[in-house]
């Protein structure tokens, strides 16, 4: 199964002209090694578990270093990552969920660490040498995240830090926990070390889509890190959350698109090949009719990330525009996956290659800001209220 496409070349043509050789030269190359792990994505979602070694090696070819400008990263533009976050979704979503997610925790270090933390955590970050997690979610408190419960009070030198983490991606395999804690003057980030005294992870969550990611419980029983793991200034964590997930929320609407495609590809080779009533499935109207609304969903979501990556290396306010990516590329996707199912007729019911991406895709519209919370951001920016 080829994964780089002329839709890809094309997008990157419209995109960024003729930096657009290079550019494809490298997610070609990329989609190459991705190809290998497409075989074993039902493997990974029958069994469940972590992310294995085989999807762990991805991450050290070059996939994390793409959107960074400094200490090892490659300086791609941050639409050429979301290319190869969706590529990286076509062949795999929960190994492109464990990887954005990770990412995000490097760019919080490269964009507010210190120079120590870049070198000791945010290099094996992007190297892949070392895996990260970011725990905001709590039992209590998931869209409402400033209601958290998990302190954090200061002694001396260190912080001791209390509570409990739900739905964390990665944890259990997670080298590094980015845990987020309110504390004097407001909420705080922090790395945390997986051998942190007092830090503990739970029972895999059993869950509908995702399964080759590992979802589970950090408990923090009064865990104590020293004070240079602070990572930027005290009671600004939520500044640089509202920052972070803007790129977060492109990269999951990214990821989407390649679960979209991958779903669609599958469908319409299909559609191809069954016969019914004498003729292809695919030559009845209404089957047409599918093809063009996935067609046309696919693309438009994909020119959507697209738009809003390259406001975002423009450096201009782009949450109303990443809000906007998020929506439209997750919610197409559930419903173009769901429309595969139909093609598939009673064997996109039964044969688990099928609904495992609309189980993927159904995550998406819930994590990193849910399709709710992200209308209200974009009605409150063009009503001029505040979010
Ligand atoms: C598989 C998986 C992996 C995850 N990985 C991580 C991770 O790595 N790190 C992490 O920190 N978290 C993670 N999460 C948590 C995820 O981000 C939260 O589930 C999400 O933020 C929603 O929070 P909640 O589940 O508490 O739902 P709630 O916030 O309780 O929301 C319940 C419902 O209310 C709706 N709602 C919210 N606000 C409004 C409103 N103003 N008006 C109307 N409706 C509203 C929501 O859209 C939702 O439909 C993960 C979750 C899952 C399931």
């Amino acid at each position: 199964m080829k994964l780089f496409h002329p839709e890809h070349r094309r997008a990157l043509e419209v995109f960024y002209g003729p930096e657009q050789t290079a550019y494809s030269e490298v997610l070609e190359l990329l989609a190459g090694k991705l190809e290998s792990i497409v075989p074993m994505s039902a493997r990974f979602d029958s069994e469940g578990g972590g992310i294995s070694a085989s999807r762990r090696l991805l991450f050290g070819q070059g996939l994390c270093r793409m959107p960074f400008a400094s200490h090892g990263g490659l300086s791609l533009p941050f639409g050429v990552y979301c290319l190869a976050m969706e590529l990286t979704g076509a062949a795999d979503a929960p190994t492109a969920m464990s990887l954005g997610i990770h990412n995000t925790v490097a760019e919080c270090v490269h964009a507010h660490g210190t120079e120590f933390q870049k070198r000791d955590v945010f290099e094996k970050l992007i190297s892949g040498d070392r895996l990260a997690s970011f725990a905001l979610t709590e039992p209590s408190s998931g869209s409402d995240a400033r209601s958290m419960r998990t302190t954090a009070k200061r002694n001396g030198s260190s912080y001791t830090i209390s509570g409990t983490k739900t739905f964390i991606t990665n944890a259990g395999e997670a080298d590094v926990y980015l845990v987020f804690a309110g504390s004097e003057g407001g909420h705080s980030a922090f790395l945390v070390n997986r051998d942190a005294p007092g830090l503990s992870v739970g029972a895999d969550i059993p869950k509908l889509g995702m399964r080759g990611s590992r979802t589970a419980e950090v408990v923090l029983d009064g865990c104590e890190v020293p004070r240079e793991n602070l990572v930027g200034e005290e009671g600004k964590a939520f500044e640089y959350v509202k920052g972070l997930l803007n790129g977060s929320r492109v990269i999951m609407g990214s990821i989407c698109v390649g679960i979209a495609l991958a779903a669609y590809r599958n469908a319409v080779a299909y559609a191809r090949e069954r016969r019914l009533f004498d003729r292809a499935l695919s030559d009845m109207q209404m089957t047409r009719e599918k093809v063009a609304n996935m067609r046309s969903g696919i693309t438009s979501s994909r020119t959507m990330c697209l738009y809003a990556s390259r406001l975002k290396e423009s450096g201009a306010d782009y949450a109303s525009e990443a809000a906007q990516a998020k929506v439209i590329a997750t919610e197409t996707a559930a419903s173009i996956c769901d429309q595969a199912i139909q093609l598939f007729g009673g064997y996109g019911y039964t044969n688990s290659d099928v609904h495992r991406h609309w189980r993927d895709a159904r995550l998406l519209t819930i994590g990193e800001g849910a399709s709710e919370v992200l209308r209200l951001l974009i009605a409150n920016k063009e009503l001029g209220m505040a979010s």
